[in-house]
């Protein structure tokens, strides 16, 4: 039925680079005749699922939307990607993205963008809007994305989905093919808060492949979301974000919040409003410490031992070659980030640039643990506006950047955070997402609150 809704719509949608039907159909025959054997069963056997083209995948493409990796196929599984296949998960197959996961739109894919379901001129947020799409516009149930600085939950935000960014080294990052290491998890984009519990409990866990992998077992999610079910949240403190509303934030995403906290004050949380001010130079610190790292991240595409390749005419040097192919490779977005990372780490610089971003991390590390002290959730709004149209920030890096504002600090501070639908916009009927925020390895609160609010 999945394949059935890719092909009619995804020729609008484009949420999939690579469709895999013949291994989702064989995957799904595999599953029933488990069923069909009455062995015991993962929850998720047999749903399938769509896998953002940034992990690896054994015997299908991924190109992390790069033209320089055009045509490779890796010859190894993404941990996250062995976990879901052991559990019986169709992978239906690999979904567009922003190059290597630079962007907030889609835009910036080498395949062409991907559309908004809601609304096809739309963007369906980045740089996961491929996995996101795919999950709103019912292709497929469940997906796998990356959050770097805000790639599940602003793309969960603007398509009405579910999106979880997971406590940082809490999810295996083996497999993913790096932007920033600091800063990459791997999380769920699901239509249900409880659909998302499912399988980040399924993808968690330690891995003695990623050497920031936690060793605390990945539990209770499942528990914590069902509990949420209920509608109970007597007991819960929840502070509103002050810095991360107001001025710059679209009246109709403020309407919305705003009825958010209604409910959550409804439901028998306490509510109160925290303060966190590093959070307004979080974007700053985030766009020097994720060029920095993806600049070296990316000095791998060499040209020489795998993806494109480009001669120059005349008897070109090794050098000559790499200059060609990652010209000819990289795109536009990739190669500022390249320009501006290998800047703010040359000598000279690195104390000026690089060791202060360092030092407004530790400050926003501070502010949670402040924030934290008071409260047990943190909610913002997810994204500042709703799904603006398609071209309309291409000619603009610095309005592309202002999407991530409120989720790029639990980025920096490793914590985890969920994206949940909070209704449609009043103004254009797009929807809007709630972003709500816990301390590192306690992420089952953010299933607890997110369900009761969903
Ligand atoms: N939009 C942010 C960026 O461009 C987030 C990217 C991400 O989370 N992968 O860096």
């Amino acid at each position: 039925a999945h394949l059935d809704r890719i092909a009619a719509v995804d020729g609008d949608v484009h949420a999939f680079l690579h469709i895999d039907a013949e291994g989702a159909l064989s995957q799904a025959a595999a599953s029933d005749a488990r069923r069909a054997n009455g062995d015991a069963l993962h929850a998720l056997d047999g749903v399938p699922i769509a896998v953002k083209d940034v992990l690896t995948t054994t015997g299908l493409p991924t190109t992390c939307g790069s033209k320089i990796l055009e045509g490779w196929v890796p010859p190894y599984d993404a941990t996250v990607v062995k976990k879901i296949k052991n559990a019986g998960l169709p992978i239906l197959g690999k979904t567009n993205m922003d190059e290597f996961a630079m962007g907030s739109s889609t835009e910036h894919s080498a395949y062409g963008p991907t559309k908004n379901p809601w609304k096809l001129d739309r963007i369906p947020g980045g740089s996961g809007g491929g996995s996101a799409a795919a999950v709103a516009a019912f292709e497929a149930p469940l997906a796998l994305g990356t959050d770097t600085g805000g790639s599940i939950r602003q793309p969960g935000a603007v398509t009405g989905t579910v999106g979880v960014k997971p406590t940082y080294g809490s999810v295996s990052r083996y497999g993913l093919v790096a932007l920033a290491n600091s800063l990459d998890q791997v999380g769920p984009v699901t239509r249900t808060v409880l659909d998302s519990a499912l399988l980040h409990e399924l993808i968690g866990g330690h891995d003695p492949l990623d050497s920031t992998s936690t060793t605390t077992p990945v539990t209770g999610l499942v528990d914590a979301a069902r509990a949420g079910g209920t509608g109970d949240l007597k007991g819960v403190k929840v502070g509103v974000i002050k810095e991360l509303a107001g001025e710059g934030w679209a009246p109709d995403v403020m309407a919305k919040f705003n009825e958010s906290v209604d409910i959550l004050t409804k439901l028998g949380a306490d509510v109160v409003e925290v303060s966190t001010p590093s959070f307004q130079h979080a974007m700053a610190a985030y766009y020097l410490i994720l060029p920095a790292e993806c600049s070296s991240n990316l000095a791998k595409f060499d040209a020489m031992r795998y993806g494109l390749r480009v001669t120059p005419d005349g008897d070109p040097s090794a050098e000559d070659v790499m200059k060609a192919s990652r010209d000819a490779g990289f795109g536009d977005e990739v190669k500022r980030r390249i320009i501006l990372g290998t800047y703010a780490l040359s000598s000279g610089y690195y104390d000026a640039y690089y060791g202060q971003a360092q030092k407004i991390r530790t400050l926003i590390i501070e502010d949670f643990k402040k924030a934290f002290e008071q409260v047990d959730v943190l909610v913002s709004p997810t994204s500042p506006s709703t799904a603006f149209p398609l071209g309309a920030k291409l000619d603009d890096p610095l309005a592309m950047y202002m999407q991530d504002l409120a989720t790029i600090p639990a980025n920096l501070a490793g914590t985890p955070g969920i994206s949940v639908p909070a209704g449609v916009s009043d103004v254009d009927g797009l929807p809007v997402g709630v972003q709500l925020l816990a301390p590192v390895l306690e992420d089952a609160r953010l299933y607890r609150v997110g369900a009761a609010l969903e």
